[in-house]
């Protein structure tokens, strides 16, 4: 069984501050999904001596060392080689791989430059695991280190080419590692509405040390919320249920989604459900909130339209906002955004529409709407609601958390739920 892990991510873009090394983290998430303990994380460049002090600080403190980069065809790719030499083996090539980089070659209709059969060579002994995506494999290979037993994998490091090898290929292999039978099991739920610290308060108690663990994660604007449990499989899955059952309990009203849901695939979702189109009258938002919900395919089927009004000219002369609305009460106002949902709706046809007028800054505030000020509208059949929001952050983080609270209503009025009562607690 193995316990702790050692993740190396190797490349000058990683050390030079060029590339963001994603691959670790998104390989962490993954062995803490699995009750592997990591011990560390080790960046280094493409040079020799510093791969070599990595695999080897690696192999001394895990029973796991996972590393990713440097596969490449060029001379600056030297993971195969180092790891070959840490490990006292010679590097042995393997025709069926060197096949598969001629293939891909041939499938695109190049020729192969000779070095890339670099990518073929393996240390003794390894076990390849198939690139379907790529022309470097992986590999993943046993190793005695000073009479204890370790493993090594080893991945390209595009990103693309290593999610697929790990959830297809080294998770399957690690799992079956675990002869106790015993497996993780882990749901996750999105939430919208309350701060990291907001949630961890509510959870508070709710879930015992030694019945699961719980972990947070915030992908602006929403948090996911990760329940984890341990045991026999028939066990495992009951002691899950009645877990989620306590979150949905403590945190149910912040929860729009589980698992890998968007807040505007749900929004899709629920629209196509009842059989509603969507129309958006935005202004501060620019079209994000349009932006959002199409990238969603199939979104044709439940958006009529997004109009952008801007100007109080575009408000009236697009949505039929009045003149003596915008006079009286400002573009930036309750009046005007249940009248720009009210406009949109009745210019479009759509059964629901949702609207935004609001001060992104960071310029353009006043003392009555000072930056972050931000109007929600919605109407529907016979129902006009407004509200006001006081947003916080750049001008970008409003303007997304202004879009994420509009699919927020669209959300809930799908539910049956009152629009307006979306909240946001900040802490
Ligand atoms: P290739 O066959 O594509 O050369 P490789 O194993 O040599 O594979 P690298 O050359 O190290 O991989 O990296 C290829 C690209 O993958 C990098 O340019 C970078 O954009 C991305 N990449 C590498 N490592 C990471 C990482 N740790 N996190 C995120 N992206 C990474
Ligand atoms: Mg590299």
């Amino acid at each position: 069984v193995i316990e702790r892990a050692v993740i190396l991510s190797t490349g000058d873009e990683l050390t030079s501050g060029l590339t963001v090394d994603t691959n670790s983290n998104w390989l962490a998430d993954r062995l803490f999904e699995m009750g592997i303990d990591l011990a560390a994380v080790i960046t280094v460049g493409d040079d020799a001596e510093r791969i070599r002090w990595a695999f080897t600080s690696g192999l001394e403190r895990a029973d796991l060392v996972v590393s990713t980069g440097g596969l490449g065809p060029t001379a600056d790719d030297l993971t195969s080689e180092v790891l070959a030499a840490t490990l006292g083996r010679p590097l042995v090539f393997d025709e069926a791989s060197a096949e598969h980089i001629r293939a891909l070659f041939r499938s695109i209709g190049r020729t192969m430059p000779e070095n890339n059969l670099r990518q073929a060579n393996f240390p003794q002994g390894a076990v390849i695991l198939e690139n379907p995506l790529g022309t470097a494999p992986g590999y993943r290979v046993e190793v005695d280190w000073k009479g204890r037993r370790r493993h090594v994998v080893v991945m390209p490091g595009v990103p693309r080419e290593m999610k697929p090898m790990t959830e297809g290929q080294v998770l399957p292999w690690l799992r079956s590692l675990d002869e106790s039978g015993r497996v993780f099991l882990n749901h996750s739920f999105q939430t919208f509405g309350a701060s990291e610290s907001a949630l961890d308060e509510m959870m508070q108690g709710a879930i015992g040390a030694d019945e699961g663990r719980v972990s947070f994660r915030a992908a602006f604007p929403q948090i996911s919320v990760r329940v984890t449990v341990h045991g026999e499989p028939a066990d495992a899955q009951a002691k899950l249920a009645l877990l989620c059952e306590r979150v949905r309990g403590r945190i149910g009203d912040f929860v729009f989604g589980e698992g890998a849901d968007t807040m505007e695939g749900v929004v899709n979702r629920l629209l196509r459900e009842r059989g509603w189109r969507l129309a958006t009258a935005e202004s501060c938002t620019g079209g994000l909130v349009s932006e959002r919900l199409t990238t969603v395919p199939g979104s044709s089927q439940v958006f009529a339209a997004g109009l952008v009004a801007y100007t109080e000219e575009a408000k009236r002369s697009t949505l039929g906002v009045r003149a003596e609305t915008l006079e009286r009460h400002g573009a930036v106002s309750a009046e005007v955004a249940r009248e720009m949902a009210a406009g949109a709706r009745g210019v479009t046809g759509a059964e629901v529409a949702v609207s935004v007028t609001g001060v992104a800054g960071p310029d353009g505030g006043s003392e009555e709407n000072p930056v972050g000020t931000v109007y929600v509208g919605f109407a529907a059949d016979g129902l006009l609601v407004s509200r006001r929001y006081k947003l916080w952050g750049t001008r970008d983080w409003i303007r997304l958390l202004a879009s994420q609270i509009a699919l927020d209503w669209v959300r809930r009025h799908a539910l049956g739920r009152r629009p307006e009562e979306s909240l946001l607690i900040r802490k």
